[in-house]
């Protein structure tokens, strides 16, 4: 079966209200990235950075997949796909798609600040089932933090991710502005033969050979993408 590795960005759920943060000037909802995202802020104002986190996790749960989520759920009647997202919502999943690599981690989960391995279902740890509060704590006593890659932290997956790229027979890139390293190199451990299309109404700068564009949003370039892999 052709495997389809899928690498989706921010874009791909701006038609389901989330916001992306180039496209607002480089402020995520208002902040600056350094000022909510990044183990510095974290040091300086924990409270800030759970409040930011505890809201994107609230929009996140009100949006509904869009329509180029639900079609690249779809693909899987006909091929193996493998999705590997830097979005931290749960859309693809909520979309129907089975398997998905968050780079970036997940809203939906808190970890602890003593052992990152410890990671826990927010809706389980947490009082209201919500929100992570200060005072909240993983089993061995430490503050709970959102399951986030933070701006300059390791990307954990980052290996795990450039294998699944290496055995890619088709890769589409959907909705990244491709700025944010790793992730942007994943790219180039796609095979050179296998064909790369790139999905978004701003096309990225990337330079891979048999590279094709769609400059379109996603929820008519997916679709129309997926259609014609269906027919
Ligand atoms: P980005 O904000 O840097 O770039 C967004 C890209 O999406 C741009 O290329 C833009 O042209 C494109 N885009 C805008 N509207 C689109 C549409 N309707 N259809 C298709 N493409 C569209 O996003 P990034 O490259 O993903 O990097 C941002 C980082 O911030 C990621 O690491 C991510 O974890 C985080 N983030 C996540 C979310 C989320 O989970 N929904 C939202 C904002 C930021």
């Amino acid at each position: 079966m052709q495997r389809i590795v899928v690498f989706t960005g921010a874009g791909i759920s701006a038609e389901s209200g989330l916001k992306t943060f180039r496209d607002a000037g480089g402020l995520w909802e208002n902040h600056r990235v350094e000022e909510v995202a990044s183990p510095e802020a974290w040091q300086e104002n924990p409270e800030l950075v759970l409040q930011f986190y505890n809201e994107r996790r609230r929009q996140a749960q009100a949006a509904q997949p869009n329509a180029a989520h639900l079609a690249l759920a779809q693909l899987e009647r006909r091929f193996d796909v493998q999705i590997i997202t830097q979005n931290v919502d749960d859309l693809h999943e909520r979309a129907g798609s089975t398997n998905i690599l968050h780079l970036h981690g997940e809203l939906g989960k808190a970890r602890s600040t003593l052992d990152g391995r410890l990671v826990y279902n927010v809706a389980a740890v947490t009082k209201n089932g919500v929100d992570i509060v200060l005072g909240d704590q993983c089993e061995l006593g430490s503050q709970l933090r959102p399951h986030i890659v933070w701006f300059g932290e390791i990307v954990p997956d980052i290996r795990r991710a450039s294998r699944l790229c290496e055995k890619a027979d088709f890769f589409v890139v959907i909705g990244t502005s491709m700025l944010v390293h790793p992730a942007a190199s994943l790219i180039h451990y796609v095979p050179q033969a296998a064909a790369k299309v790139l999905i978004d109404p701003d096309i990225p700068v990337v330079n891979v050979p048999n590279l094709y564009s769609i400059r379109e949003k996603a929820t008519i370039g997916v679709v129309r993408m997926v259609e014609q892999l269906l027919k």
